[in-house]
């Protein structure tokens, strides 16, 4: 028995009984959250996702299949786990249902050893998949967003804000003098202290939405999604400030006594066709304003 029941199964099916049958077979490892039409599940699904779902093909209404298109062509639902639970003895149901992007296929009357073990076995697969997802997308020295998330992020954001439109502001922030940093106290410091300026970062923006990443070497992005340009430029003075306040000593030929960051700021407005490529060349060409005007600063 599974105390901490982390996982959740959604048991569909129009025929209360099979539900009681399923629910009470499942229901003392996972949260089971059970609905007996189509719309419904659409709805529950949307408001908050299950990892797994138990779906019955034959249902009035929408049948089981065409609850299975509608959630596969969203990219909020396209990866939970289905398995249809089904009357239907026909192999060319089973072929349509996979083939739909199910996971599996059981045919009642079940066994229900057997549907548990399935559904175990499912929910480990979608752990791992989850995970490896996870992974693919942080920077494991700094354990922030990295570059690749950057990118899938940018342009998601950049689409999202003209949708609806709001300015997007893109903040690229590059650390001041990090060789002397990295010559003189050697790489292992070198690199707990651009995981001490990625935390720093981080911790210090604004909104949720906002998405702090490592760009590459010591250089960061930051995505400012619906943010206007005097909005980043305030949000970019204060990581400067943050950062600064670390105190990091800096190497002692370095320029600056303290560790600090240089941050060019780019905006790009709803009614704008910038495109990702020149919004980063925007931001890069402030930054290096930034850099020539003494670092630690901000220009936009
Ligand atoms: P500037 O103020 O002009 O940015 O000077 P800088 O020395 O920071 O600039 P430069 O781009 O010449 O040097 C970047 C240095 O950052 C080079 C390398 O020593 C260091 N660096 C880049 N990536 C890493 C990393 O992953 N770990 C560590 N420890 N150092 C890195
Ligand atoms: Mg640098
Ligand atoms: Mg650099």
């Amino acid at each position: 028995m599974n105390l901490l029941k982390q996982h959740s199964i959604l048991v569909v099916d129009d025929v209360p009984t099979n539900i009681q049958v399923l629910a009470e077979a499942l229901m003392q490892d996972y949260h089971v959250k059970v609905a007996t039409n189509g719309a419904d599940v659409l709805s529950i699904v949307r408001h908050s996702a299950p990892d797994l779902i138990l779906l019955d093909v034959m249902m009035p209404g929408m049948d089981g299949f065409e609850v299975c298109r509608q959630l596969k062509a969203d990219p909020r639902t396209q990866n939970i786990p289905i398995i249809f639970v089904t009357a239907s003895d026909g192999n060319e149901d089973e072929e349509l249902g996979l083939n739909l992007g199910a996971v599996d296929y059981i045919a009642k009357p079940f066994h229900l050893p057997v549907v548990r073990a399935r559904v175990r076995n499912h929910l480990k697969l979608k752990q791992k998949a989850d995970l490896l997802e996870q992974l693919a997308h942080i920077d494991s020295l700094t354990g922030i967003a990295n570059r690749r998330r950057f990118d899938e992020a940018i342009d998601i954001e950049l689409r999202r804000c003209r949708r609806v439109g709001q300015a997007l502001s893109l903040l690229m922030i590059d650390i001041d003098y990090f060789k002397h940093y990295n010559d003189h106290y050697g790489h292992g410091l070198g690199d707990l202290c651009l995981a001490q300026v990625a935390s720093s970062l981080s911790h210090n923006v604004a909104r949720p939405a906002d998405i702090v990443t490592r760009y590459g070497g010591e250089e960061f992005a930051v995505i400012l999604p619906e943010t206007e340009r005097d909005g980043a430029v305030q949000i970019a003075q204060r990581l400067n400030e943050r950062v600064v306040a670390l105190n990091i000593a800096h190497a002692p030929d370095a320029p600056l006594a303290t560790v600090s960051v240089s941050i060019g700021v780019a905006t790009c407005a709803a009614s704008s066709e910038t495109t990702v490529m020149e919004l980063v060349a925007q931001a890069d060409t402030q930054l290096y304003a930034a850099k020539r005007a003494g670092r630690n600063r901000t220009c936009a």
